[in-house]
């Protein structure tokens, strides 16, 4: 790659990689690639421009539009997993034994379900996560990494990274390449949901209410959605799980009321982890669940996004049930599935038992977490499985081949990060949007591309946990 000879140049010429990265990072700060800053998280004083690498990174062209060629089938596979009470009562049994955050959310589902769903309009933002794994032939293929189907983040800062990528590599003298790097229009396709979910819902007073966390990293990447929400006339909120504990309610027909307003749409921007939760909390995730407000997700579409769950629909058979009359989409879809394996107690389970032990390079171990930094990598593998092997602890993991993804160089731009070469790889991670409308599907789209990319030093990555940066495809 061209771009790899520019960085050699660079790195005997400190001065010019000074001049290219601060032009980089004016460019970013004056287009909206904002960040606040781990001092002041919560402070409307203090900005930074949010990190992302110098350079974009290579992207095979093939894999590139395979991966946004099947997302919307994702998308359907994902909203079907939600709707079906027995599938996820079955995949998640031996998890909820071992794991009380998925048994607390699995509670709230059976309750819902017990109570009968009241809102039949369903939306949902997902991103499906992916490494390029290296065949000998060199080659690559696309492998899924995960898909998050709550929270899933870096939508509306990354839309303005390729112009940023394409000006720099236009001052390094690259302007073919630079013609190379695709607009993302992440902010328009989440937008777009939005409003239809809210339009479904019609009530035109009602707001769509971003449930938030008290660090409010990511505010300027909800700014661009909520921007352009307002700009169509749609109100928008910001609420905080305590706030709806303080101030929610539903009234007799279930619509859910703030502070005088009703709330449309709950669109979660937290939530995810348990450490979200207090006792407390829960009450006001139940009370969204049973309003009438759309969610996005709902709790079946969470649990959809387990990793238990992913690792379960691997296994041979089971995406046929969800695509019994369309091969084709199930062979799209299964192209991008790694090998993965139970955990659960019984033969199958002490197999992968087993195999982890014997080979602990070749797989990554995963608890039924999200966020980043809670896989076991190497010899931590042998680690915890030696200390849950025994019992039904184990069932709170599965085991997933490692992806041995191609080694790039770049410049990693952080505050604060001195100016160095970095070997990385780099994850692609494809977002999509839905609205279903009782059983129709009214909206189902590609929403946009977010590039994280990350030191090969480090097995997790994650924006949040200061490994990952933002990055733009440079297609090939
Ligand atoms: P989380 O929900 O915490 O983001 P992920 O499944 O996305 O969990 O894993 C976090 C990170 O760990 C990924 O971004 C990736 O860098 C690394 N990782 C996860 N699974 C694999 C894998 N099978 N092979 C290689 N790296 C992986
Ligand atoms: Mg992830």
């Amino acid at each position: 790659m061209a771009t790899n000879e520019i960085l050699r140049g660079l790195m005997i010429n400190p001065e010019r990689l000074k001049d290219l990265a601060t032009e980089a990072k004016e460019f970013a700060l004056q287009h909206g690639v904002l960040f606040r800053t781990n001092e002041t998280p919560n402070s409307s004083e203090v900005a930074t421009y949010a990190p992302f690498t110098l350079f974009p990174s290579p992207v095979p062209k093939a894999v590139f539009h395979q991966a946004l060629a099947v997302q919307t089938h994702f998308n359907t596979l994902v909203d079907k997993i939600s709707q079906d009470p027995g599938f996820l009562e079955e995949a998640l049994a031996s998890t909820i034994q071992a794991d009380d955050f998925t048994a607390k959310l699995l509670g709230i589902y059976r309750q819902v379900q017990h109570e009968g769903r009241t809102q039949s309009i369903m939306m949902g933002v997902n991103r499906s996560d992916y490494m390029l794994d290296q065949r000998e032939d060199r080659t690559s293929s696309l492998k899924q990494i995960e898909i998050n189907t709550i929270a899933a983040g870096g939508f509306g800062v990354a839309d303005h990274l390729p112009v940023v990528h394409r000006h720099i590599l236009r001052l390094a003298g690259l302007l073919e390449e630079s013609q190379c790097v695709p607009d993302n229009n992440s902010t328009a396709g989440i937008v777009r949901a939005l409003a239809k979910a809210w339009e479904l819902y019609g009530q035109q007073k009602a707001a769509i209410m971003f449930l938030v966390e008290d660090v409010q990293f990511f505010i300027y990447s909800h700014r661009h959605v909520d921007s352009e929400l307002w700009k169509r006339g749609i109100p928008v909120i910001r609420r905080k799980f305590e706030d709806v504990l303080k101030a929610g309610f539903l009234d007799r027909n279930k619509k859910l009321f703030l502070d005088g307003l009703e709330v449309a749409v709950v669109f979660y921007r937290y939530g995810y982890m348990p450490n979200h939760y207090k006792e407390k909390t829960w009450e006001a995730r139940l009370l969204m669940e049973r309003s009438l407000a759309v969610k996005c997700p709902d709790i079946g579409t969470h649990l959809a996004g387990t990793k238990k769950v992913q690792q379960e629909l691997a296994r041979p058979g089971v995406l046929e049930r969800f695509f019994p009359d369309q091969p084709q989409v199930v062979e799209q879809i299964r192209a991008t599935f790694a090998g993965q394996y139970t955990l659960d107690m019984g033969p199958e389970g002490d197999q992968t038992v087993a195999m982890g032990l014997a080979k602990p390079d070749e797989f990554v171990l995963k608890p039924q977490r999200e966020g980043g930094g809670n896989n076991f990598f190497g010899e931590d593998i042998v680690r915890m499985l030696e200390e849950v092997k025994g019992d039904k602890r184990r069932a709170a993991y599965i085991l997933m081949d490692r992806i041995r993804p191609k080694v790039e160089h770049n410049v990693l731009l952080r505050r604060g990060l001195p100016l160095q070469l970095s070997s990385v790889c780099y994850e692609i991670g494809v977002l999509g949007a839905y609205v279903r409308h009782g059983g129709e599907m009214v909206l189902n789209e590609v929403a946009g591309q977010i590039l994280r990319t990350k030191s090969i030093e480090h097995g997790d990555g994650g924006i949040c946990s200061g490994v990952s940066v933002f990055d733009s495809p440079l297609i090939y």
